[in-house]
């Protein structure tokens, strides 16, 4: 049988291989290999495309969070309320622009529980800023944060690197913080071929100085006024997103979504259940997660025998990596046993947008011939 993996890049080469050696072939003729038009281009095709007035091409969708924090005001020291169930990367920029992450619980949705978060800021007065995570492709409930934002002031980073183009009751993701962050890393829904990330902003010199930051901070030819960073997005992979993949991005997305659809409609199984949705998302579906009741790595093994590929998001939560560990308690606001419950029983089911229906009946298949 195919194998059917969580992610399908030979699939993808065979379909526009010819496009994205088109668009190296313009580059290399352009003799511009950095900073040139392609990342110009495909910054202001981003921005438009997401609805929001700029964006700045960089290296990583960790550098991205990074400048963003650094944009917004982060000082060394202070704290950054976050999730603890989010790729590693979140909390490790947050150390890197010299913030000390701090965790809250997630809810049902595996999303950081907004009302937690907003008992966690009222009792400590020192946290000011935030980094939601638009885990999964979902959006968090945007009304919620943007109260959250003027009931204490915050200073917010959205990672929307799982979450390009989600949107909470018509609300983009990324349009309520006041920097953006996503990522371009292959597997992402606007995945490069490399990595690649991006900050979005409605400031305009907030994106004056993401510019500077991801360029050594100079703000003129050999002049310095920050210690930046050598992050910049090479033309190649600009190219290649702006003029070959992020016209498909509305494609890829809707067929997401109709594999989610089919997904809650077949998988029928007393130990498996589907993870909820935050109330109003329209999802961009990531990742299609699932909650197994009992014995997570027999449902993988199982699905492995029939040549399907599975995933955890994640494993193990931020606090309890051991750079963390130490400081697991002085860093957690809040108890944190919703997050562990999605640690210890989540599994991820393809759902990259080269999946035929038949492939993905035969993983709902699979899922419910499962015997626990
Ligand atoms: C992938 C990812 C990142 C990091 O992006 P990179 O481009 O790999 O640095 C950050 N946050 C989340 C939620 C991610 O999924």
């Amino acid at each position: 049988m195919k194998p059917l993996g969580l992610n399908d890049f030979h699939t993808r080469w065979s379909r526009y291989g010819d496009r994205v050696l088109a668009a190296v072939d313009r580059v290399g003729q352009s003799g511009r290999l950095i900073l040139g038009s392609e990342v110009s281009r495909f910054e202001s095709e981003l921005a438009q495309w997401w609805g929001l007035p700029s964006c700045v091409g960089c290296a990583s969708g960790l550098d991205a969070l990074e400048i963003g924090l650094r944009c917004a005001g982060l000082q060394p020291g202070d704290k950054v309320l976050t999730t603890p169930l989010s790729a590693f990367a979140t909390a490790l920029a947050v150390t890197r622009a010299g913030g000390v992450p701090v965790f809250a619980d997630v809810d049902a949705s595996g999303q950081l529980d907004l009302e937690l978060a907003e008992s966690a800021l009222a009792d400590h007065s020192n946290v000011r800023f935030l980094v939601p995570v638009h885990l999964y492709g979902h959006a968090l409930d945007l009304e919620r944060l943007r109260a959250l934002r003027e009931r204490f002031s915050l200073r917010i980073v959205e990672d929307c690197a799982q979450a390009i183009g989600a949107r909470s009751r018509g609300v983009v993701v990324g349009s309520v913080g006041d920097f953006a962050a996503t990522s371009f890393y292959p597997t992402k829904n606007l995945g490069a071929f490399g990595d690649g990330g991006a900050v979005l902003t409605g400031s305009e010199p907030g994106a004056e100085l993401a510019r500077q930051l991801r360029d050594y901070g100079q703000s003129g030819k050999f002049e310095h006024a920050h210690l930046g960073l050598n992050s910049r997005l090479d033309e190649l992979q600009a190219a290649i997103l702006g003029r070959v993949l992020l016209p498909e991005l509305a494609g890829f997305t809707r067929r997401r979504a109709e594999i989610a659809q089919r997904y809650r409609a077949g998988i029928q199984h007393p130990m498996l259940s589907l993870v909820p949705p935050p109330a109003g998302s329209q999802s961009v579906w990531h990742l299609y997660p699932i909650l197994v009741a009992g014995d997570r790595a027999s449902l993988q093994r199982h699905l492995e025998r029939a040549d399907i590929a599975t995933g955890v998001h994640y494993p193990t939560l931020i606090p309890d990596q051991p750079v963390f560990r130490d400081r697991a308690l002085e860093l957690s606001l809040t108890p944190l046993p919703r997050a562990r419950l999605f640690a210890e029983c989540e599994v991820s089911l393809p759902i990259h947008p080269f999946l035929s229906d038949e492939d993905v009946d035969r993983v709902v298949e699979a899922c419910n011939g499962w015997s626990a």
